[in-house]
């Protein structure tokens, strides 16, 4: 198994990640940092959980261990963009804790809070800077940050900038930077308006890939209970009551249906903070501090607000809206499986709701459970009742649909209902790498922060879809996704790299 050390790390950094129990690198880390540190662009498909953060900044702290120079003034050799605020902190935290043993100067710039003592802690230069777009640009413009002296820029989770119209701003703030630069692209996806970005600002780059959402969706217990709307603040103070459930993240689907929840919650008793865009940033910060430090075992927030948030032992997710955007539901689930741990996922589901959960079934390619809640009568009231009717399935795999897999013009057996989704923890055989790594016998139990990642050139990596199931229809098949896709090059032998 490849080692830290065997990547060629300087022996500070080595010293750093044994201080903080990272044994093995995760597979993003293991395909990419070899790329970063010869100075190659990079196409890294990877999100949040994944040791993202780590694949970059080392080798990236590593570089500027063994060529050092004064960065300068107002400028930066190392710019980091990332969409949000708090993912910006985490960022410049990680670069921080990375590069403590070599002097590694830094500083982190977003909005929502005073820009002067942005342009303070600018003033002198830095090593790495850390940004949000929009902050960047106005500090930019109004001259007290020249991009000039950046050697490396690394846009992060490039899929959520899009989606909060970023893109034209990270274009001039990447029009600033000299042309003779190494760039590194991270993104959950890869949409074309994403390709076409890395095309334009990347320089016959390396792209690497890995499946955090399909490794952490394994590990997670997903259940749905079908409630009328109103019954829902009532379910979630009944659920919360359940001492099993130790640190929820509560979703919801607009900003003041986080505000109302989180007020519900208090009144009835339970100590809840919400974070979402239109929270001041001293606000969510003291909502993530009483989150991580358990004062609040509850966290309700939208989904923008909470990507990046890095908090590990959440063990389960509340879905109390459900997404309508698919793909919002497994990220959102994500957060309970972090670095390996296990966690479980509970979807609340109104009548209207029901399209969003065929489309996340259709997604993940299997049927949710159906949980019924606690102390429920038999007797539904209307609303609840309707949400009682048998629910249309998902679509089955193409080939089933299709009119000539039809049975009655085929002759054979009708095709397999697409099967209900299980957890590893559910008894289901864990299959990702991750899984795999905390299921071996000989490993001794961890903490999630030092959860062993298996890596994808490990013999411990499983064979891909080990366990395809008989219907051909079921989980095992995430990899037709795009944001899944990397899947199936995990299972090439190639380490899942490919020369764009
Ligand atoms: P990220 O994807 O960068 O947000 O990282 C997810 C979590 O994994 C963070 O809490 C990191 O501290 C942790 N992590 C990153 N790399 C490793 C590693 N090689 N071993 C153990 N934990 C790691």
């Amino acid at each position: 198994m490849t080692t830290f050390s065997e990547l060629g790390l300087a022996a500070p950094l080595l010293e750093t990640l044994a201080a903080e129990h990272y044994e093995t690198p995760t597979p993003i880390q293991l395909q990419a940092i070899p790329h970063i540190l010869i100075g190659r662009d990079l196409i890294g498909i990877a999100q949040t959980g994944t040791g993202k953060t780590a694949a970059f900044s080392l080798p990236i702290l590593h570089r500027l261990d063994q060529h050092r120079s004064p960065a300068r003034r107002r400028g930066c050799r190392v710019l980091v963009l990332a969409p949000t605020r708090e993912l910006a902190s985490q960022i410049n935290e990680a670069v921080r804790t990375y590069g403590r043993r070599i002097g590694v100067t830094s500083a982190v710039v977003f909005g929502g809070v005073g820009a002067t003592p942005q342009v303070r802690a600018m003033a002198g230069g830095v090593d790495v800077l850390v940004a949000t777009p929009g902050r960047l640009l106005d500090l930019m413009q109004q001259g007290s940050i020249r991009l000039d002296g950046v050697e490396v820029i690394v846009l992060d989770e490039v899929d959520r900038m899009l989606d909060m119209g970023f893109i034209e701003p990270v274009r001039r703030i990447v029009a600033a930077t000299p042309k003779e630069r190494q760039t590194l692209l991270f993104s959950a996806t890869m949409p074309p308006d994403i390709r076409k970005l890395a095309a334009d600002l990347l320089d016959d780059p390396v792209e690497v890939a890995v499946t955090p959402v399909s490794s952490a969706v394994d590990l997670i217990d997903q259940r749905v209970i079908h409630v009328a709307t109103r019954e829902k603040p009532g379910l979630l103070a009944s659920l919360l009551s359940d001492g099993a459930i130790g640190r929820a993240l509560v979703f919801t689907r607009t900003k003041r249906g986080a505000d109302r929840v989180a007020r519900h919650l208090a009144a009835t008793g339970f100590a809840a903070a919400a974070i979402h865009g239109n929270k001041s940033q001293g606000q969510r910060e003291q909502a993530l501090n009483a989150f991580r430090s358990g004062r609040s075992r509850v966290l309700v927030a939208t989904d923008i607000a909470a990507r990046g948030i890095d908090v590990d032992g959440v063990t389960h997710v509340i879905n109390f809206d459900l997404p309508n955007i698919p793909e919002s539901y497994v990220h959102r689930i994500g957060r309970t499986a972090r670095a390996g741990a296990s966690g479980t996922a509970i979807s609340f589901c109104d009548v209207a709701e029901r399209e969003h959960l065929r489309d996340i079934e259709k997604l993940i390619r299997c049927r949710l459970p159906v949980d019924e809640p606690a102390g429920r009568r038999a007797a539904p009231p209307a609303a609840a009742a309707a949400d009682a009717r048998p629910r249309p399935q998902p679509k089955a795999v193409p080939q089933a649909a299709s009119p000539a897999a039809s049975p009655a013009a085929s002759g054979r057996k009708p095709a397999a209902k697409p099967r209900a989704c299980a957890a590893g923890a559910n008894g289901r055989a864990p299959r990702s790498g991750i899984a795999q790594a905390k299921a071996a016998p000989s490993q001794p139990r961890r903490s999630s922060k030092q959860a062993t990642h298996a890596t994808p050139n490990s013999g411990d990596r499983p064979a891909r879809r080990p366990q395809a199931n008989s219907a051909g229809s079921g989980y095992h098949d995430l990899a037709h996704l795009s944001f899944m896709a990397p899947l199936a090059a995990w299972g090439s032998g190639t380490g899942g790299e490919s020369q764009t």
